[in-house]
């Protein structure tokens, strides 16, 4: 055989790519010098230290909110924001159904049912129309989460929002900085929630953030926070059952510098997306990720679809021949590798240890399974798909390489051969 440019990695030829991805350093000279301020300072606590409140402050005029607080993680930000709400136990609430375990954790521990709503199959966003058709008297929250970098339809997620008096929850851990129709993602919702873990656009360790412009529910945020502790000197005496959720100082120093740093994270981001999905919508069967009119992909994941029918090769052959060509990518991977009702916890119903609640309970007049063909096209996106990374140290070129080598792969097992490119 001969090695024509056209030959596949995997089958002898040459790769398109075969330099390392760019990669660079996340955390530097500011993140260090604000880190040294606060041991300098021989204040740990946030109440008493500084960074956590500069970096609330700076983080709420970013967006515009009134109200921002900080906690330890993504999970506890979502089960401060049911916990504000002050939601009864037995309620449920409405999520999506590709998600990480952070948005249902909270539904448990608040012993709130979760349903699972299906998806969008182009934006792999919660589906409106699968989530009205999921609300009952019972229904008490609405967590929309937008997915990977993509706003949901808020526009029809406010509408039902309001005409079924449910409060929405935006979930904006994978969505920092992300447009939809000329607002931003969690400047919408009735509250939102943020996270700083390793993976997200932005990072301290483990952090989180709540935000909200309701003046009726942020004392419940803050209590929510810390154990129901008043901290500015009203007596001691918790009215309701708070966890520890603070974030320390050194975390807020991490996440103040990062901050200065998430505006360019974004831009390249959504630079490097759009290169990459006019690159990718040339190549016959491959479905990019979906971008609605008025939305930017801020690029936490992309997602990209087969057409399977158009190819003579499965995913897991697709994505190996693409990985031989220097493209690392991860088959059957949306967040996760299942739809969130596919894992254990639901499937058992073994939330709590030695019992079924919350899902089976007597008292919440509650029963209820989680099933494999639950949400089809959440199923079958998993079957279609594999993710790629985006960050900010790619450059055009990787994004480049990135193209060529999917539209060599997909030129390569494509059924219907086209004149040879
Ligand atoms: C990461 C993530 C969470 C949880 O955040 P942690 O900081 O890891 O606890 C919640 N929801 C979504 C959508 C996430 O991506």
């Amino acid at each position: 055989m001969t090695n024509h440019k056209n030959t596949l990695a995997i089958k002898g030829g040459s790769p398109v790519r075969s330099q390392p991805f760019p990669v660079g350093k996340r955390y530097g000279d500011e993140e260090k010098r604000l880190l040294s301020e606060v041991i300098d300072s021989d204040m740990l606590f946030y109440v008493f230290g500084t960074k956590v409140k500069a970096m609330q402050d700076k983080f709420r005029h970013m967006y515009g909110m009134k109200y921002c607080d900080s906690c330890s993680s993504g999970t506890a930000a979502v089960h401060i924001a049911l916990g504000a709400l002050a939601i009864p136990p037995g309620s449920e609430v409405i999520t999506t159904s590709i998600t990480d375990m952070g948005t249902p954790i909270g539904i448990l521990y608040q012993c709130l049912i979760p349903r699972f709503a299906d998806i969008d199959p182009i934006t792999y966003n919660m589906c409106p129309r699968s989530t009205e058709r999921m609300i009952n008297a019972k229904t008490k929250a609405i967590i929309v989460v937008h997915h990977a970098g993509v706003a949901a339809d808020m526009e029809a997620f406010l509408a039902l929002s309001k005409k079924y008096s449910i409060p929405l929850i935006e979930d904006c851990a994978q969505a920092y900085l992300t447009p939809y129709q000329g607002r931003l993602c969690g400047t919408m919702g009735d509250v939102s929630t943020y996270s700083l873990n390793h993976f997200k656009h932005i990072a301290c360790g483990s952090g989180g953030m709540v935000m909200t412009n309701r003046d009726d529910i942020e004392e419940r945020i803050r209590l929510f926070v810390d154990k129901c502790y008043f901290r500015d000197g009203r007596e001691r005496n918790p009215y309701f059952l708070a966890p520890n959720y603070q974030m320390t100082e050194l975390q807020g120093a991490v996440a103040l510098a990062q901050l200065d740093k998430v505006e360019q994270i974004i831009n390249t981001r959504v630079r490097l997306g759009k290169r990459l999905q006019a690159g990718l919508s040339e190549i016959q069967g491959i479905v990019p990720h979906g971008v609605p009119e008025g939305c930017e992909h801020t690029c936490f994941l992309y997602t990209v679809r087969l057409q399977l029918d158009q190819f003579n090769v499965d995913v897991d052959g697709f994505c190996k021949a693409l990985a031989a060509e220097g493209i690392p990518n991860s088959p059957h991977m949306i967040t996760g590798g299942m739809p969130i009702y596919r894992y254990d916890v639901f499937r058992n119903r073994s939330a709590f240890p030695g019992t079924a609640f919350p899902f089976v309970c007597h008292e919440f007049d509650s029963n209820i399974e989680y099933r494999k063909g639950d949400c089809p096209e959440a199923e079958k996106a998993f079957d279609e798909t594999f993710n790629l990374d985006i960050n900010e140290f790619y450059d055009e070129t990787t994004i480049d390489d990135m193209i060529h080598a999917i539209a060599k792969v997909a030129a390569s097992y494509c059924k219907l051969k086209l004149a040879s490119v």
